[in-house]
C-alpha cells in the first residue's frame, strides 16, 4: 500500500543551492523534487509539498510560526499519512518540540529533518536526511504508522523530537537525544526501537490542536557570581510567568539564604520556577543534596531530564491553556508527550 507523504518546507540551510552563475546560495524549489531526486519515484509514497509563507531561517521563528504549522498540519491531516517538516537546524529542536505539545491526539508521524550543507551542494547532508525522513514518514508496522510521535531525523538517527538539542553547529551529526534512545538507528536498513515510541490513546480522524501559546516565559541560567541583584530583576521582569532554571548537575543551586530568598519570593508572586540541568545528560534529582533539596522547598518543580527546548515549549502550551493554577501545576509534574522519564 502507497502512503501519501505531506512535505512542509519552512526554510533553513536545507533549503538552499547554488546559483551555478554567480555562486551564491539561493531557495531550491522543492516542487521539483521528483526531477531533482528521480530514486524517490522508487519508495512507495506519493508527496506533495507545500511551502511556508514566508520562508524563514529558523533563527527567526516565533510561536505564531509554530501555531501557523500545527494549523497546516491539521488541515491536511487526513489527507495524509505521514508529514516531514523541513525546517533550519538552529531552532528546530524548539520548533519540534512545541508542535510536540500543541498536537493534542496524534497519530501519524511529523518526522523533522534539516541539513548543515544545503541540498544543492555536492557534498549535502539533505538529500540522505530528506530521503529516509520520508521513508521514514511513510512507513507501518502492522497497518499502522511506524512512528505516530513527533519525530527529528538526523544523521542516521531518529528521535523524540522533544528530547533533542543542536549540539554541533559544525558536526554532520548536529542533534542528540541524550536522555532517551534513538527511535530508530538507519544503516543498511532501518532499526526501529519500537518499544521506545510512544502509541497514541486513540486513532481520531481529526487532529485536535491548541492554537494558544503563552508568552512570559524566561530562562535563567546559573553561573558562579550570579549576583542577588541581577537575579531579583530577572525574576521581577514585567510580564514574568515561569522560569526555566537552568542549574548545575542534579538539579544543585546555592544554598545561601539571600539567594534562596530571591527564588522563594518570586514563587510566592505565582511565577513558576522549573528546574532543569545544565548538564546535556541526566536528570534532576532535587532529594540529592542539600543544594537541590533546598530548591525544592522553595517551591521549584522538577524538570527530570527535559532539555531546555521542552522545557519552555511546555511552559508555553501549559500555560496558554489558562487553567486554575493547581491543575496548571498538575500538568507539568507528569510527562504529557513522553518529554521526560520519571
Ligand atoms: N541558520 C540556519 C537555520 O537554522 C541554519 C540551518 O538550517 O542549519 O535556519
Amino acid at each position: 500500500m502507497r502512503s501519501s507523504i505531506l512535505i512542509i518546507y519552512t526554510g533553513g540551510t536545507i533549503g538552499m543551492q547554488t546559483d551555478a552563475e554567480t555562486g551564491a546560495l539561493v531557495p531550491f524549489d522543492f516542487s521539483g523534487i521528483y526531477e531533482e531526486f528521480p530514486s524517490l519515484r522508487r519508495l512507495n509514497v506519493d508527496i506533495d509539498v507545500r511551502t511556508m509563507d514566508p520562508v524563514i531561517d529558523s533563527s527567526n521563528v516565533a510561536p505564531e510560526n509554530w501555531v501557523a504549522l500545527a494549523e497546516l498540519i491539521r488541515d491536511n491531516y487526513a489527507r495524509y499519512d505521514g508529514f516531514v517538516v523541513l525546517h533550519g537546524t538552529d531552532t528546530m529542536s524548539y520548533t519540534a518540540s512545541a508542535l510536540s505539545f500543541l498536537f493534542e491526539n496524534l497519530a501519524k508521524p511529523v518526522v523533522f529533518t534539516g541539513s548543515q550543507i544545503p541540498i544543492g551542494v555536492l557534498r549535502t547532508d539533505g538529500r540522505e536526511n530528506l530521503i529516509t525522513a520520508i521513508e521514514i514518514a511513510g512507513a507501518r508496522r502492522d497497518g499502522r504508522p511506524a512512528v505516530p510521535e513527533v519525530s527529528l531525523y538526523f544523521q542516521n538517527r531518529l528521535f523524540r523530537a522533544n528530547r533533542t538539542t543542536k549540539r554541533s553547529a559544525e558536526a554532520l551529526s548536529a542533534f542528540r537525544s541524550y536522555n532517551y534512545p534513538p527511535l530508530a538507528e538507519v544503516g543498511v536498513n532501518i532499526a526501529y526501537n519500537f518499544p521506545a515510541v510512544l502509541r497514541p490513546a486513540e486513532y481520531a480522524d481529526e487532529l485536535r490542536i491548541s492554537t494558544r501559546l503563552a508568552d512570559g516565559i524566561g530562562i535563567v541560567k546559573l553561573f558562579p557570581g550570579l549576583s542577588e541583584s541581577i537575579l531579583r530583576a530577572m525574576l521581577s521582569a514585567p510580564g514574568l510567568r515561569a522560569v526555566v532554571l537552568e542549574t548545575y548537575g542534579a538539579g544543585n543551586a546555592p544554598t545561601r539564604e539571600s539567594f534562596l530568598s530571591v527564588i522563594g519570593e518570586a514563587i510566592d508572586r505565582g511565577i513558576i520556577v522549573l528546574n532543569v540541568t545544565q548538564c546535556g545528560g541526566g536528570k534532576v534529582t532535587m532529594e540529592l543534596y542539600e543544594t537541590g533539596l533546598r530548591l525544592q522547598k522553595a517551591g521549584v518543580l522538577c524538570g527530570h531530564d527535559m532539555t531546555t527546548e521542552a522545557a519552555v515549549s511546555k511552559l508555553m502550551y501549559v500555560l496558554g491553556l489558562s487553567l486554575p493554577q493547581q491543575e496548571t501545576l498538575e500538568l507539568l509534574r507528569r510527562p504529557l508527550r513522553g518529554e521526560f522519564t520519571v
